[in-house]
């Protein structure tokens, strides 16, 4: 995918990013227009379009994924007072960045789940 997606060219480290934990397939940053007192994006390293798309080709690094978001969450103090993880999928849920990234939202209440 490269040089097309934004996502891509922060893991190739063409485009800054505030990086908050990096493993050999994961990399955590903060969000450029934060949503929360903590705002975290976590991808994996590797291009997949969304979460759909990457727990059907690669389960297991869904779940790597999953575990920098949790450990994210634990090194920013949330895990006490809780936190949300989201993962905009598609044109209903407002995806704006085709590489798939989990939100970590905490820091304070969050609100309601939705609006309406
Ligand atoms: P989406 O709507 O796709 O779920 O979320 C995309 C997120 O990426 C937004 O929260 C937006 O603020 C964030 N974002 C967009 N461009 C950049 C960027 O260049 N750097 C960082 N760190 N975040 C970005
Ligand atoms: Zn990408």
């Amino acid at each position: 995918m490269g040089t097309d997606c934004l996502f891509c060219r922060i893991v190739a480290g063409e485009i800054p990013a505030t990086i908050v934990r990096e493993t050999a397939t994961t990399l955590a940053f903060r969000d450029i227009d934060p949503k929360a007192p903590t705002h975290v994006l976590v991808i994996p390293k590797e291009h997949y379009a969304d979460v759909a798309t990457l727990a059907q080709g690669d389960p297991g690094l869904a779940g790597e994924v999953l575990a920098t978001a949790t450990t994210v969450a634990e090194e920013e103090g949330l895990l006490a007072d809780g936190f949300r993880l989201m993962f905009n999928t598609g044109a209903y849920a407002g995806q704006e960045v085709f590489h798939v990234h989990a939100h970590v939202f905490g820091g304070a209440p969050l609100g309601p789940m939705l609006c309406r």
